[in-house]
């Protein structure tokens, strides 16, 4: 494997391999990999000539800071894993080489309600700050194929509409989430739960799939709202539990049977937020 940390050295390499036609795969992550990783790696380099995965704690989506400095950090184990699984590049770029011009947005991305609605309320400027650095990594970059997992299900909608307004001939290729035994889904956040915080954190699992077990029979409002009393008397502080159209997050008080649903869930155990999404139907 490769490690590249200026951009202009990587693009060079991958202008050269366009014109060869190599097919090229993109995993963007912020490191720490954990097998949810992994899996997109390796359905990279199952699609693809040369696969590109890059780790960039991205300083502009935090609208927490102390969330940015507590993100964990295992740069050797992610080079050791990234190897097994047959990465070719590792982009790991300093945050002056992503923003040479500073990390206040040059633009303002028009994301419509995604914005304002679930991740969007609670961590405002995040996604402005998911474009701004996507759109950077995609013109760095250049891929086929950008490959992103369902566990940040808005993320994905939002850089589907990212990929449209650009014009990108990228195509998204979203993979499940991948879970831990119990049911959490894997998160590098994980890291930092203690053991007990550890065996509570599935709740948020099990509350989605009450939802999607009962949602034929039992009010949505009801549903929701049990979900939240169940996780904040398990120790949880609840930022929201609700269910939204898949296609753009219109949130959901009543199931007609028909739509197409998701149920989402974002939740702290003490200072760690945790996320997770489940397809209802
Ligand atoms: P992150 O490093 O958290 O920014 O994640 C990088 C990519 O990995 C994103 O596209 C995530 O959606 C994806 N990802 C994170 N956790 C999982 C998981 N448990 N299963 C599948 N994909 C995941």
């Amino acid at each position: 494997m490769i490690i590249f940390k200026e951009p202009a050295d990587l693009s060079l390499l991958l202008l050269k391999k366009a014109k060869e036609n190599v097919a090229t795969g993109f995993v963007p992550t912020m490191g720490a990999l954990h097998n949810g990783h992994i899996g997109l790696v390796q359905k990279a380099v199952d699609e693809n000539d040369i696969v590109i995965c890059s780790i960039f704690v991205n300083p502009s989506q935090f609208n927490d800071p102390k969330d940015f400095e507590k993100y964990p950090r295992t740069l050797d184990e992610d080079v050791y894993l990234l190897e097994q699984a047959g990465c070719d590049v590792l982009f790991m770029p300093a945050t002056g080489a992503i923003y040479p011009n500073g990390i206040e947005p040059a633009q303002h991305y028009e994301l419509g309600d995604l914005e304002n609605v679930l991740e969007g309320k609670y961590r405002p400027g995040h996604f402005q700050g998911v474009c701004q650095v996507v759109h950077r990594l995609l013109d760095i970059v250049g891929p086929g194929k950008l490959y992103l997992g369902q566990k940040d299900f808005q993320q994905c909608l939002v850089i589907k509409k990212l990929i449209g307004f650009l014009g990108l001939a990228t195509e998204l290729v979203i993979s499940p989430t991948l879970r831990e035994p119990d049911g959490l889904a894997m998160s590098s956040r994980n890291l930092r739960l203690t053991s007990d915080e550890r065996t509570i954190a599935t709740a948020i699992y099990q509350a989605l799939i009450q939802i999607k077990n009962n949602i034929n029979h039992t009010k949505l409002a009801t549903l929701k709202e049990n979900a939240i009393t169940d996780l904040t008397a398990k120790g949880f502080t609840v930022d929201y539990v609700e269910v939204a159209d898949r296609k753009d997050l219109d949130l959901k008080n009543e199931y007609d049977g028909n739509d197409e649903l998701v149920a989402l869930a974002a939740a702290y155990l003490n200072n760690v937020r945790l996320i997770d999404n489940v397809i209802i139907n």
